[in-house]
């Protein structure tokens, strides 16, 4: 429905054709007044204004930001990011605000929440993925994002953001297949991911091919001795417990034998796996406690 009477619109088409000014000025005037008396017309019914005309806020997507000081630069984010149960960031929000301080720490860039001890490209690395949708480049190749994500993964596991700290070592599964095998170590231990580190202890116990003293030693991740002798012990029994005929393991389906061509020469994986978990048992266990005791965000080897 037209709120414009229909000759409301054809003043300009009346000027463009070259009509007499005075003519039609009279007509654009008698058409202002008439709107201006229909608006005054009591028959019209008034427009009812409601008691609070202020608008309400989205539950959803009303998002208040936040800003944090890391180093020398700030950070604006929205606040709902932070906001994760069980982390520092939950009770730090939920203190109550000083009634004396007219702005809430965190509000403005002069006002920010000061991260001590936060390494800044952590922290982008950290924002890149709790904030995926705001992330500029899309371009980036496999070991930006690798170290994107090993970033990421170090303050997950500092601020124990659970969820995701998951998401991160799901992302990273695939590429920390493609590491140096020290490095795998070295990632796993440090963030404590047993599955990446029982895979690459079983690589190195499993394979049948050569495996030099001297590879495990090789900085800048070289293993330690204890390390060393369980993975050489475990290539010991495995070697030894060799089928002499051709065997099928009834558990995982694959042969080992003389005949067999590979790792599972001389036993199936289920099994190689079975003695890597026996004889890292510890070393699992004290990973998979409380990641609260990850107390200070490590430095990332070169
Ligand atoms: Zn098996």
């Amino acid at each position: 429905m037209s709120l414009l009477p229909l000759s409301a619109f054809n003043c300009h088409e009346n000027r463009g054709r070259g009509d007499t000014a005075g003519h039609h000025a009279t007509d654009v005037s008698d058409n202002l007044g008439s709107l201006a008396n229909r608006a005054e017309t009591p028959s019209i019914p008034p427009i009812t204004v409601p008691a609070n005309p202020r608008p309400r806020r989205d539950k959803c997507f009303y998002l208040e930001p936040i800003t944090f000081q890391v180093g020398n630069t700030l950070f604006r984010v929205p606040k709902t990011g932070f906001q994760v149960p069980g982390t520092v960031f939950e009770a730090m929000f939920s203190l109550p605000s000083n009634e004396t301080k007219e702005i809430a720490e965190g509000s403005n860039d002069d006002n920010p929440i000061h991260l001590h001890g936060i390494d800044e490209s952590k922290f982008r690395a950290f924002l890149t993925v709790l904030y995926p949708s705001t992330s500029q480049d899309v371009t980036v190749d496999e070991e930006s994002q690798y170290r994107t994500l090993i970033g990421a993964l170090d303050l997950a596991t500092f601020w124990e953001f659970t969820k995701l700290r998951k998401e991160i070592i799901s992302n990273l599964s695939p590429m920390i297949t493609t590491r140096n095998d020290l490095e795998i170590i070295f990632i796993s231990r440090k963030y404590r991911v047993v599955d990446w580190l029982c895979a690459c202890y079983k690589k190195l116990a499993w394979s049948s091919s050569e495996l030099l003293i001297k590879s495990l030693l090789s900085p800048p991740f070289s293993l330690d001795w204890e390390t060393i002798a369980k993975i050489y012990h475990i290539r010991d029994l495995i070697s030894r417990s060799g089928a002499n005929s051709n065997t099928k393991c009834g558990e995982c389906g694959e042969g080992s034998g003389p005949s067999s061509i590979g790792p599972n020469r001389f036993c199936c994986s289920c099994r190689a796996v079975k003695m890597i978990e026996t004889h890292f048992r510890e070393e699992f266990l004290a990973m998979e406690e409380n990641l609260a005791d990850f107390l200070e965000p490590p430095a990332l080897a070169a």
